[in-house]
């Protein structure tokens, strides 16, 4: 690979991203975490606003899960961000808040993998660690002319092994972003600007006219559908909420939702725990996509008396806004 031609490619036409300026090793991975999942453009406010409001490692671990998810409602991914505060807490308690320099350190703390470690180790400290992303396996996918399927582990840390001996002949904070961001801007994934690439010279899927062949990724399985009744349940001028344990949205907030076919088996429901209905009435059906599965959520405004479940947390209705909610309920117009 011409890496000297590929560095002088970033060095004159990188985006002068906030946090691709920067060598601060705190910045570079809350950047990172945010990226996941998540494109540039949809990161970029949100990343200004949190390091305004947490500008340093300690004033992050000074925060709590609730108000860190209200900060970032609407990323998705809410685990990632439930993993930052957990690690912001360990760098400041465990290593006096300064940011660990070395790799097997970096991987011992939550949310942290061998991607984000790679990154951080590359960008902050200028060492050689490989930082394997989408974006990286589909350039040298391309490059290589590597007919792998690349949604195979054993086939990424083949790759991986190889991104590691490029950044070892390179300028390790100059390779990684070069490489995520010639992934980004160049080497997308349709229509590739073969034209401008730095490695057309000797790229076998621009040379073979095969550049959207690459990288080879079997078919994923089509996203699961749910149907669920979705409810906006009023007891004494409050609304009963939820906060979420399962692994999507875990911590996030949600009105109560069953997925079950009729209204009637939950009123039946209720009933048999004491919860008395006095009032239902359908209001309308919310659509949300995921990336691996798609709610149907049919809603109902309910009002109940007696008593409520322990799980719920009951709330006015203007300290809903305040709360951390995922976007799929957040769009429920109660
Ligand atoms: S030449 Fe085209 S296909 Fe090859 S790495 Fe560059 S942009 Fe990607």
């Amino acid at each position: 690979m011409d890496i000297l031609r590929l560095e002088a490619w970033y060095d004159k036409n990188h985006r002068k991203l906030l946090f691709r300026e920067s060598k601060n090793p705190y910045l570079i991975w809350v950047s990172e975490i945010m990226l996941q999942q998540t494109q540039v453009e949809a990161v970029l406010p949100f990343f200004e606003r949190l390091i305004q409001k947490y500008p340093t490692i300690e004033e992050l671990a000074k925060s709590d899960e609730v108000t860190f998810q209200k900060d970032v409602e609407g990323l998705g991914y809410y685990r990632r961000f439930k993993n930052m505060i957990k690690a912001a807490k360990i760098i400041v308690l465990d290593y006096q808040g300064i940011f660990p320099n070395s790799y097997e350190d970096l991987l011992k703390l939550p949310g942290i993998g061998k991607y984000t470690a790679g990154a951080i180790m590359s960008i902050a400290y200028n060492k050689p660690y490989s930082a394997l992303d989408g974006n990286v396996i589909r350039v040298l996918s391309r490059y290589l002319g590597n007919s792998e399927d690349m949604r195979m582990e054993k086939n990424r840390k083949i790759l991986d092994k190889i991104n590691q001996g490029y950044i070892e002949k390179a300028t390790p904070m100059i390779y990684t972003q070069a490489m995520m961001e010639l992934g980004a801007k160049v080497c997308r994934p349709r229509n590739p600007k073969c034209e401008e690439c730095p490695l057309n010279e000797h790229c076998f899927a621009f040379l073979n006219d095969q550049r959207e062949d690459f990288p080879i990724l079997t078919k994923l399985k089509d996203k699961k559908e749910f149907n669920y009744i979705t409810l906006i349940i009023q007891y004494e001028n409050k609304y009963c909420l939820r906060k979420r344990t399962e692994s999507l949205l875990e911590g996030m907030y949600e009105y109560p939702q069953y997925e079950i076919e009729s209204i009637s088996n939950i009123v039946n429901d209720f009933e048999d725990q004491g919860i008395h209905v006095s009032y239902y009435q359908y209001q309308k059906t919310y659509k949300h996509i995921f990336t691996h599965q798609i709610w149907n959520m049919h809603v109902y405004k309910v009002i109940i008396k007696e008593k409520v479940l322990d799980e719920w947390i009951l709330m006015n209705k203007e300290d809903i806004i305040t709360i951390p909610m995922a976007i799929a309920h957040r769009k429920i117009k109660i």
